[in-house]
């Protein structure tokens, strides 16, 4: 990025906004995309591996805008909108930290509400909490949701049962050879749930306990971490690191749907066309990994956490990925372009809506 203003105009994001203080050192950016459909919400981010500010700003604006296309696409009335701190994610005091974030966030008014992100937990949260109530991803001791892992397991099961209904005309999981990439907060719920609906796992991690702890709870068979491209199965579900969809991996995946949580998971946009090339098909990573975020901020549009009504909303990521289907079968383009279209068709409509004034 070169100029920040012409960065923000070629998206259109509405705001960006700078945080300081010298005698915390503390810095931050807030980056505000698009509030269309709401207050521009995301998680904030703590880390100072950046080449230099700008790369930081860049950050802070391209993951706010993928918290656009996130809610809208998951039918939520959010905008989207990101925090970084530029700062050593392992720094000790955290409290100045974020009760400052906590207090420049206050002063938005409720245009962007925070939550956890990289290099962020709970507690830091907590102290945010304790300076604005515009944020999400709480303990339930303070009205929050809570560990929100399991819906977005839950999400990526409903978006693996819709693929199945695409190729195989039903959309049981029963006896479907599962491919488990990464073990940890998602991972081991995504198992736990596709083990109790009856399916065959084949999982890996890099770390060998949580593989041989998954092995002797639910029986499944254990590969080495590099030999889960190779596994002959229906679906490959990364729940690990993003672009794990690239030019060494393509050759060698042996399925007929990538559906996983983990967060880019396409190295670069052409693998999503490729891999549809090759037959098979591909859950774009935000309509899968939604259900976390769908679960964590139900309580914002309707007030108080219910487990019920957020597992139903999570629940109709089945629905968003049929619709994802639709519009790649009217427009004749890969799912992971017709994700981002259905998300702007949404917005464009309610952009529409929001004319009348009542
Ligand atoms: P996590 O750190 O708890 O788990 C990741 C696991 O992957 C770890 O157990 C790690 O050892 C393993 N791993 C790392 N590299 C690996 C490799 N090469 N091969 C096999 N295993 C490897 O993270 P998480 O919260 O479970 O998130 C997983 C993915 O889902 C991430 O990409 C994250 O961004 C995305 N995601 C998570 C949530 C959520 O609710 N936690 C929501 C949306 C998206």
């Amino acid at each position: 990025m070169d100029s920040i203003f012409d960065y923000m105009a070629k998206y259109d994001y509405e705001n960006l906004f700078f945080c300081q203080d010298k005698a915390l050192d503390f810095r931050a950016v807030i980056a505000i995309h698009d509030t269309t459909l709401g207050p521009a919400t995301g998680g904030c981010r703590m880390w100072n591996q950046y080449a230099g500010e700008l790369e930081a700003v860049e950050d802070a604006l391209r993951l706010a805008r993928g918290m656009t296309y996130k809610y809208a696409a998951a039918g939520v009335n959010l905008g989207g909108g990101k925090a970084v701190i530029i700062g050593d994610p392992r720094r000790m005091d955290r409290e100045p930290v974020f009760r400052a974030l906590g207090k420049f966030i206050n002063r938005l008014g409720g245009r962007y509400i925070t939550g956890e992100d990289v290099g962020t937990t709970l507690s830091d949260m907590e102290y945010i909490r304790m300076e604005t109530e515009y944020v999400v991803t709480l303990p339930t001791y303070l009205g929050g949701a809570g560990d929100i892992a399991p819906m977005t397991a839950l999400g990526t099961l409903r978006a693996m049962q819709a693929c199945c209904k695409r190729v195989y005309g039903s959309d049981r999981l029963e006896n479907k050879r599962i491919a488990v990439q990464g073990l940890g907060a998602v991972g081991h719920n995504v198992v736990e749930q596709l083990h109790a609906a009856g399916a065959q796992i084949v999982a890996t991690d890099i770390d060998p306990a949580k593989a041989a702890d998954m092995a002797s709870r639910y029986g499944i068979e254990q590969v080495e971490p590099e030999a889960i491209y190779d596994v002959e199965c229906d679906i490959f579900c990364p729940c690990a690191l993003g672009k794990v969809i690239n030019d060494e991996t393509l050759d060698r995946l042996k399925c007929k749907i990538i559906c996983g949580s983990a967060n880019n998971q396409l190295a670069e946009e052409r693998h999503g066309e490729l891999l549809e090339q090759k037959g098979m098909i591909y859950a774009p990573d935000y309509i899968t990994n939604a259900g976390g975020t769908i679960y964590d901020t139900d309580r914002l549009s309707v007030g108080g956490v219910s487990h019920e009504r957020g597992r139903a909303k999570v629940s109709r990521i089945y629905e968003n990925m049929g619709r994802v289907f639709e519009i790649a079968d009217r427009d004749q383009i890969p799912t992971y372009l017709a994700a981002d279209r259905m998300a702007e068709e949404r917005i464009r409509q309610i952009a529409e809506v929001n004319k009348y004034v009542d």
